[in-house]
């Protein structure tokens, strides 16, 4: 579904992404870890061309990713991204939060739009909050707006960039359940976080960057119980 070839990216002086090379399967459940600074975020970003690259290709669903103009907002119609700061539109309400995307870029009318989108907030747990605003709602419940909004663009890959970082404590399993059924449902999924017991659980591969490489990338309980490379075993010293 995703294929990144050797690619490059500069911040000025700074080698961000060194000759990364990365496959993702349709259906492949992608967990990203690393130290931080080590260039997940800006991986996940040249995805959907929020960061263009400076050398190598990459394709989604067989096609290099389009520069501009249509293609380029179609493009992001179909990489879904989910932040970890839930990024929800404040002053709309959190079932106008799920319809925009399809009825500006998908072109669904607004009836056909809001009864996916309440299909979509019931999967999430969520459809009872559908008329407040984003702000009377908890953290966890955010997050989880912020997955059926990505999920209502029907998209080929959802990247989750430390969805559950900036949540209290108690709220991160509600969005981990959530993240867990979407893979597997079989949805395709780049998930940088430093969850591990979700990379266990739902992962089909870890990859471990380093310094803008990809150090490593191993079936989770591999890596877990066995990295192959000193970073990465220092890496999990540190974080288990
Ligand atoms: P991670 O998500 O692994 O913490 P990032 O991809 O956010 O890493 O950042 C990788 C490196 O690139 C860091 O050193 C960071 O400071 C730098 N960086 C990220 N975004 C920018 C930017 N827009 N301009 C300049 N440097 C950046
Ligand atoms: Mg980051």
């Amino acid at each position: 579904m995703v294929t990144m070839t050797s690619v490059n990216k500069h911040y000025g002086a700074l080698h961000v992404l060194r000759d990364v090379n990365l496959t993702i399967g349709a259906g492949e459940v992608v967990v990203v870890i690393g130290p931080s600074g080590s260039g997940k975020s800006t991986l996940c970003r040249t995805i959907n061309r929020l960061e263009t690259i400076d050398t190598g290709t990459i394709t989604l669903d067989g096609k290099p990713l389009p520069a501009e103009g249509k293609a380029l907002a179609n493009l992001r119609s179909e990489v879904g991204m989910v932040f970890q700061s839930f990024n929800l539109f404040a002053h709309k309400t959190i079932l106008e939060n799920v319809t925009l995307g399809p009825i500006k870029v998908r072109k669904l009318k607004r009836e056909a739009a809001e009864k996916e989108a309440i299909a979509l907030l019931e999967r999430v747990g969520v459809a009872t909050q559908k008329d407040k605003y984003p702000a009377q709602l908890s953290g966890g419940q955010q997050q989880r707006v912020a997955i059926a909004r990505a999920l209502a663009m029907k998209p080929k890959v959802i990247l989750f960039d430390e969805p559950t970082s900036a949540l209290d404590p108690e709220m991160v399993n509600e969005v981990l359940e959530v993240m867990t059924s979407l893979a597997k449902e079989g949805m395709t999924m780049v998930v940088v976080t430093h969850e591990m017991g979700f990379a266990r659980k739902a992962a089909d591969r870890v990859v471990f960057m380093a310094d803008g490489q990809i150090v490593e990338e191993a079936e989770p309980n591999a890596f877990f119980t066995n990295p192959s490379s000193e970073r990465a075993r220092d890496f999990l010293s540190k974080i288990l």
